[in-house]
């Protein structure tokens, strides 16, 4: 059972970008405060999934909502540019999806997930998965009020993914080394990612994944406390 809402949609120029302004940073942050106020009047955990395209974050969330689904009510919001593609594949698992399409913007904010939150009833849900634009850089910086940061990461991107993109590993509560079961294909070391990111943030949980097999979802729902 698929149970797409209609998806939220991007004004043109509505999305702040940190290149043109940084005091558009600012009004995100503000954003962001009221969204977590929100989220928390309602007893609602929401976790950002963050992550390059391909890296595994929808399959993650496909897992973690198979996972969860029978101790929390779950709904999630799918950043993609113009398809609904991850928002359907979540769906299938008896959700609620809300697609956020940004248009051409590589990042969600806190006033698109803001809008969001109109598709859905928070009363009605306890966990709220928001999977990021796939897009390693500019998610950093918009926090969009989330309780916890995933950042998802692959072996498939080779063995400096963690280390070039430093910003987002520092704001990451969590980081998956997805895809594990490809490493010695790709000439990866797992456990060099795990160093590497211990090294940019000594608070993160790492957790090395197959989530196609379902190999570590068990770990990421410890680390995030779930
Ligand atoms: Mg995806
Ligand atoms: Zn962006």
């Amino acid at each position: 059972m698929t149970r797409l809402k209609e998806a939220v949609k991007a004004e043109e120029g509505e999305i702040y970008d940190i290149e043109l302004d940084a005091d558009l940073l600012k009004v995100n942050e503000e954003l962001a405060a009221k969204n977590r106020e929100l989220l928390r009047k309602h007893n609602v955990t929401a976790i950002d999934v963050m992550g390059a395209i391909g890296s595994g974050k929808t399959t993650l969330i496909e897992k973690l909502v198979q996972a969860l689904k029978g101790k929390y009510r779950i709904a999630a919001f799918k950043g993609d540019l113009t398809t609904t593609i991850d928002a359907g594949l979540i769906g299938k698992h008896g959700v609620e999806v809300v697609p956020i399409n940004t248009g051409k913007e590589c990042h969600l904010d806190a006033n698109l997930v803001r809008k969001a939150f109109k598709r859905i009833n928070l009363a009605e849900i306890d966990l709220l998965f928001i999977e990021n634009v796939g897009n390693l850089i500019c998610p950093a910086d918009f926090p969009l009020g989330s309780e916890k940061r995933i950042v998802v990461v692959s072996v498939t991107e080779g063995p400096y993914m963690v280390v070039k993109h430093p910003f987002i590993f520092m704001r990451a509560d969590v980081a998956v080394i997805n895809k594990k079961d490809l490493a010695q294909a790709m000439g990866v070391d797992v456990k060099k990612l795990e160093t590497d990111v211990k090294e940019i943030n000594p608070n993160a949980k790492v957790v090395a994944t197959n989530c196609r097999s379902g190999e570590g979802v068990i770990e990421v729902v410890c680390a995030l406390g779930l």
